[in-house]
């Protein structure tokens, strides 16, 4: 069988370079194609010395088309605006996408998921193995310790450079401590607290975000009653291992047919 041809948009970043040593690390796959923004200073170097792993023979683009048009599946770590641009190709060309970027608004993560028609879309906030099983947890935790007793926190921390807030993993504990208990997150969230913001409400999931250094990620959901606190969380010590997921899902999407998958579909967890 043919090597897969994997393209990384945003082969510059700090996630893109990752995922161009990982994919070339990969048996059965290959770099085959990587871009940058238009106007990136990084455009016409090399996608594997950028990534320290050696020269690839794969000089960065800024034709998202072409990045396209040279892969079998892209993936996508990048920024809200580009990651709706990038479906969008996806969906035209029939060819698969793993979007990892967060920070997305409603109607651009609509975007996203109405590509899923035409393409195999893979979204994933984190594509962490612990992250996704913890999801599962939380979901289960809320649906034990109801609203009356338990309230639900959660508290995230990661690296200075990160521009959205909360993080796009603590918005899906969210979402998933709220399918949990049966109620919508966008009424029961509460995203950060300044001033005199009175009494706690019954029921709200709160969320707190810390930034700093250069953490991977951090995220723990408390479920805090009288008496007795359960704390569920997860660390990330390198960004390698979303890297790694991310790259496992391009293997698994790769000529799949059309939907939008999660990371629980690509871990068999559904
Ligand atoms: P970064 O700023 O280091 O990298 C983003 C790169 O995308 C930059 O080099 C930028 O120039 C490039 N880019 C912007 N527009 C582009 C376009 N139109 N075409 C091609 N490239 C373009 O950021 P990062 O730390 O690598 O994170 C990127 C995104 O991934 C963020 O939204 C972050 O939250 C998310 N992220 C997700 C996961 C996950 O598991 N889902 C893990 C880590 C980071």
């Amino acid at each position: 069988m043919a090597d897969i041809r994997i393209g990384v948009a945003g082969a510059a970043g700090r996630m893109g370079r990752m995922l161009v040593a990982e994919a070339h690390a990969l048996p059965g796959c290959v770099v085959a194609a990587a871009s940058e923004a238009p106007g990136n200073p990084a455009i016409g170097q090399d996608a594997g010395a950028l990534a320290g792993v050696g020269a690839l023979g794969v000089a960065l683009t800024g034709d998202a088309q072409a990045l396209f048009a040279a892969s079998d599946v892209v993936l996508d770590f990048t920024s809200p605006a580009a990651t709706v641009r990038h479906a969008e190709l996806a969906a035209a060309a029939g060819k698969a996408l793993v979007a990892g970027t967060t920070g997305l608004k409603p109607e651009q993560e609509q975007a996203v998921a109405a590509a899923g028609r035409t393409a195999a879309i893979v979204r994933a906030a984190n594509f962490s193995l612990g992250v996704n099983l913890l999801l599962a947890l939380v979901e289960r935790a809320a649906a034990t310790l109801g609203p009356d007793a338990y309230d639900i926190e959660i508290v995230e921390m990661h690296h200075r450079h990160k521009v959205d807030a909360p993080s796009g993993t603590a918005l899906a504990l969210g979402e998933a401590a709220a399918r949990g208990r049966g109620v919508k997150l966008a009424e029961a969230a509460v995203r950060g607290r300044d001033g005199m913001t009175g009494a706690r409400r019954a029921g709200t999931i709160g969320f707190a975000a810390l930034r700093g250094g250069d953490v991977a990620g951090d995220h723990m959901v408390v479920f805090a009653a009288d008496g007795e606190r359960l704390e569920l969380g997860h660390r990330a010590s390198s960004r390698q291992v979303f890297a790694r997921g991310a790259v496992a899902a391009a293997r698994w999407a790769a000529g799949r047919k059309p939907g939008l998958y999660s990371m629980r579909d690509v871990l068999g967890l559904t």
